[in-house]
């Protein structure tokens, strides 16, 4: 399918293996990776420094869907006259360019504001969204977790509760549909994930899925523990993403581009996963495993953005 090779989504503005070797010179080299990357809190700011100058680039999809890409997790947006249905909300200093970019899509207002998970890189934009229109509707643990101060150890990072306009008014357990712009809509949980509040959102009529963070195309995921996320909950999130497509189905990762080829799902995980569990087996450490580079063979294609190969590889030694 068509989709810009260029990725705008911050590649090249912030790069956590460069924040590991500016620490790591600044000390002449006597960080571990983990002091490494706890020096590298600042990831959170340099994230939102990042969104407030990045372009929205705007990625027509199939029938009225479109996907804006350059804050933070992509964006489907969903026009008609109904309102606009927005999947995420981006970073909040992206509102200028977001605004431009919807504007672009036609006229109708912002009604509906769907987040796929909690994390601010997905839901820090729903109090203006609420200000301009969108009811917020998402899995009940996203609420919970929007609703209270939530620490996240491996980003050694508190993020503040939203104020109440950016708090969901309509959260559900395990499914919910809506009918809008003539499109079936289905937000369904995938248990406990990459966080414990994901959920997926299927398009019927045009065969396009906003599978969130449980797939981050071309690039090692996050796994969020602190909030009930694990690799063979991924894992699982995957098998589900797998068996609800079909070759035709236009997956839209949390991050990364928009794909058809929906086989790439699910290997990786599995593949290190296997190899990392192999390693704790024997008694290795975190540290030793991090250092036999047991993701390896994967690292060319996808260890070349924010979850470098160690640090996925310590994700996944944590839960196995
Ligand atoms: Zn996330």
């Amino acid at each position: 399918m068509e989709f810009s090779k260029q990725n705008p989504l911050s590649r090249r503005h912030f790069c956590l293996c460069c924040l590991s070797g500016a620490a790591f010179a600044a000390t002449g080299g006597w960080l571990t990776p983990r002091e490494a990357f706890a020096e590298a809190r600042g990831l959170v700011s340099l994230i939102k420094d990042s969104a407030a100058v990045s372009p929205i680039v705007t990625h027509k999809l199939r029938n009225n869907i479109s996907v804006l890409e350059g804050s933070g997790g992509n964006i489907a947006v969903l026009t008609g006259p109904d309102g606009k249905l927005l999947i995420d909300a981006g970073i909040a200093v992206s509102r200028p360019q977001i605004t431009k970019a919807l504007d672009a899509l036609g006229a109708d207002p912002i009604t509906h504001l769907v987040n796929t998970h909690w994390h601010f890189d997905h839901a820090n934009g729903n109090e203006w969204l609420h200000a301009a229109g969108a009811k917020i509707i998402a899995q009940a643990n996203t609420r919970k977790h929007l609703s209270e101060v939530q620490r996240v150890e491996d980003w050694d990072y508190n993020f503040l509760p939203l104020s109440s306009g950016g708090i969901p008014s309509e959260v559900f357990a395990n499914e919910h549909d809506l009918k809008l712009n003539r499109s079936s809509i289905g937000l369904k949980h995938y248990g406990p994930a990459h966080t414990d509040s994901d959920i997926s959102v299927t398009f019927a009529e045009a065969n396009v899925v906003h599978v969130g963070d449980t797939f981050w195309n071309g690039i090692y995921p996050f796994i969020d523990y602190s909030t009930g996320g694990s690799i063979d909950g991924m894992i699982t999130a995957s098998d589900t993403n797998l068996a609800a497509t079909n070759n035709d189905t236009i997956i839209i990762p949390g991050h990364g581009q928009p794909v058809s080829n929906k086989a790439e799902l699910r290997d990786m995980l599995v593949a290190i996963r296997d190899n990392v569990a192999k390693l704790k087996k024997q008694g290795r450490s975190r540290d030793e495993t991090v250092a036999a580079k047991p993701t390896a063979a994967f690292d060319a294609k996808w260890g070349q953005f924010v979850i470098d190969p160690g640090f996925f590889t310590r994700l996944v030694y944590e839960g196995v």
